[in-house]
């Protein structure tokens, strides 16, 4: 311990120093979100990176996170401390993927979810979360949509706008740390702990899961779930990186992992250890070719128009 808190001053002061801004994931490692400026979702932080006035940002997340903060943020140097943390679910959908869906439903509209990279993006109309898919799609005027790349998400935004066929691509897109969670298992959990016990399920899970709980939502809106609301116990399905935040953040709150072992092995990749040398290298900078950062910049862009973000 006494180790890593000496990194986390020495990466404290130096991002002091250098006037860098450190972001991270709810997703991220306890002792990285501990040192961090800002925690959140993705897309609540490539605003943070946005609002700074600071030329570095060292984002702690997975590729397609840092991109986009990125694509927001063209003349900052957004650094992702780890090349490897790269999304498993972001990689089921490349450009081409897209291409092909959009030439095989024309007069569709094309809305990815934020977990996409920037090549994807570039080929979409409008991005999404988690959090705003059912209000983007519900504002388009289409009624057919292509969507895309989690299956889950998809389940999850044509149970609330059943007007709309939406069309999923690749067919079957998924997250493996949110496909960990059972039905079975978190039902038990409840019976444990007792009936007053909320079930917040991550809409990348399983349809079965989303029908039982008492919210499915992003992981920003669990978290606000769980701050405001009366009920004393928390089953949460989603990657337990976000129950150590709860924990750490609304002690008063019992948050009980929905699975202990939901962890996304490419988030936790980043360590102290690589903050600190991103820091004082400034490097890995996230690069995106100028004609593909201009058009899935619009993509995002057209998303806060809808969303009036
Ligand atoms: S939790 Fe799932 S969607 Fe999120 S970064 Fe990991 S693999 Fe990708």
């Amino acid at each position: 311990m006494p180790y890593v808190r000496e990194l986390q001053a020495k990466i404290r002061e130096l991002a002091d120093r250098k006037n860098a801004i450190i972001l991270a994931h709810n997703y991220q490692r306890s002792e990285i979100q501990e040192i961090a400026d800002y925690v959140g979702e993705s897309l609540y932080l490539a605003k943070k990176a946005t609002e700074a006035d600071t030329e570095l940002v060292i984002f702690c997340g997975v590729d397609f996170m840092a991109e986009t903060a990125a694509l927001l943020n063209p003349d900052k140097r957004i650094v992702l401390p780890e090349k490897a943390s790269t999304c498993p679910m972001a990689a089921q959908l490349p450009a081409s993927l897209v291409k092909e869906a959009r030439r095989r439903n024309p007069g569709a509209a094309v809305v990815l979810y934020v977990n996409t990279l920037a090549e994807a993006k570039a080929e979409a109309d409008v991005i999404c979360t988690s959090g705003n898919a059912i209000e983007v799609i519900r504002s388009l005027e289409a009624d057919t949509v292509v969507f895309g790349p989690d299956r889950n998400l998809c389940w999850h935004v044509a149970r609330h706008v059943p007007g709309k066929c939406i069309i999923p691509v690749p067919e079957a897109g998924y997250c493996y740390v949110h496909k960990l969670f059972s039905l079975e298992d978190m039902l038990k959990l409840k019976e444990e702990i007792g009936p007053d016990a909320k079930l917040l399920v991550h809409p990348e899970c399983d349809p079965d899961l989303q029908l039982k709980a008492d919210l499915v939502g992003s992981t920003g809106q669990m978290y606000r779930f769980v701050r405001e609301s009366r009920a004393g116990s928390f089953i949460i399905a989603t990657e337990v990186g976000l129950v150590e935040r709860v924990r750490r953040e609304l002690p008063d709150k019992k948050a009980i992992p929905a699975k202990s072992d939901a962890i996304c092995a490419e988030m936790k990749l980043i360590t102290l250890e690589k903050v600190l040398r991103a820091l004082e290298e400034e490097g890995p900078v996230v690069k995106i070719p100028r004609d593909v950062a201009e058009k899935a910049g619009q993509a995002v862009e057209r998303m806060f128009e809808l969303t009036g973000s």
